[in-house]
């Protein structure tokens, strides 16, 4: 009883498809004696008896490529296949596979970001469409900015984009710098930090772009409307009419379905309301403050 691996060559194949074909090998339990080559197939003895079945597939380019390493140079065909079965250096599966760990989870804690950063777009724009005012600490110009956006929603189609997004790059970059430094080799954090803060800081231009009209928008903002990528233009329309409730996300906007379904900012109004006694601004019936001054109007305001 030995062990034995076998590679096999397809030759039926055209010259095309033999580059691209797959050579296979594999080690089980058999009767072979000693090392066999005819043709195409080959057959050899391992000296350790393997508790389980590995099988390799390897391309033909990829095994002269292999063969050409200089660690392979003076092993036989025998030891550089044993070696590659048992891991050996790990060479093949590192260039097949590298990219596997270091960007898998980066990427998938980033697409995380990104849908964090649209439910925290949604609960902030509710607490400042709610709560306090103008004289607010720390929040009085942003809760001011918002309640004015109500009144006149056009103008933040026609400020400039530095006017837009400054305020929310410098909150960010205050709280993004410390963290990258401390963070910046582990790359699950950074995919999460990166995405997220980047998603909230542009928040502003993705609100500019749903109140903007379709014909003036660039083909790419309204394709990514479309699909759902930025929040669309009729989900935020939805915000500014009656009853001015619904509808805060304005990264995606992925969220604001399953949350005014399930009424969860009504929920968590009614425990503001019992744990601090603050009634929020949407349980009043919309007043001059929430009706939009049109374009045209000779009051018209900018910021
Ligand atoms: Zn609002
Ligand atoms: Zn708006």
């Amino acid at each position: 009883m030995g062990n034995c691996v076998r590679i096999y060559s397809d030759k039926k194949r055209s010259p095309a498809s033999e580059e691209k074909s797959l050579l296979s090998g594999e080690i089980r339990k058999g009767d072979v004696a000693g090392d066999e080559y005819s043709g195409d197939q080959f057959t050899f003895s391992g000296s350790k008896r393997p508790t389980t079945e590995v099988k390799i597939k390897i391309s033909k380019k990829q095994l002269e490529e292999l063969l050409s390493m200089k660690e392979m140079h003076g092993l036989t065909l025998e030891q550089v296949l044993t070696r590659l079965m048992n891991g050996g250096d790990g060479v093949a599966r590192s260039d097949q596979r590298s990219w596997r760990p270091k960007l898998q989870k980066p990427m998938l804690s980033g697409f995380i970001g990104y849908l964090f950063a649209d439910l925290g777009s949604g609960v902030y724009h509710w607490g400042i469409d709610n709560y306090g005012n103008a004289s607010t600490p720390v929040f009085g110009s942003q809760i001011d900015a918002f309640q004015g956006h109500h009144k006149w929603p056009w103008t933040i189609t026609k400020r400039q984009f530095a006017n837009n997004l400054h305020s929310l790059a410098r909150v960010i970059t205050y709280t993004v710098l410390p963290i990258d430094l401390i963070f910046h080799d582990q790359p699950v954090v950074m995919g999460f930090v990166g995405m997220a803060s980047g998603c909230i800081m542009f928040s502003q231009q993705f609100h500019a772009w749903a109140h903007g009209t379709k014909s003036k928008l660039p083909l790419v903002v309204v394709t990514l409307q479309d699909v759902g990528v930025l929040v669309s233009r009729s989900q935020h329309a939805a915000h500014h009419r009656p009853p001015y409730n619904n509808n805060y996300c304005i990264v995606s906007g992925v969220w604001n379905k399953f949350l005014d379904e399930h009424k969860v900012f009504e929920a968590l109004e009614m425990v503001v309301f019992f744990k601090l006694g603050l009634r929020p601004r949407s349980w009043d019936e919309p007043g001059v403050d929430w009706t939009e001054v049109s374009e045209d109007s000779p009051t018209t305001y900018f910021s």
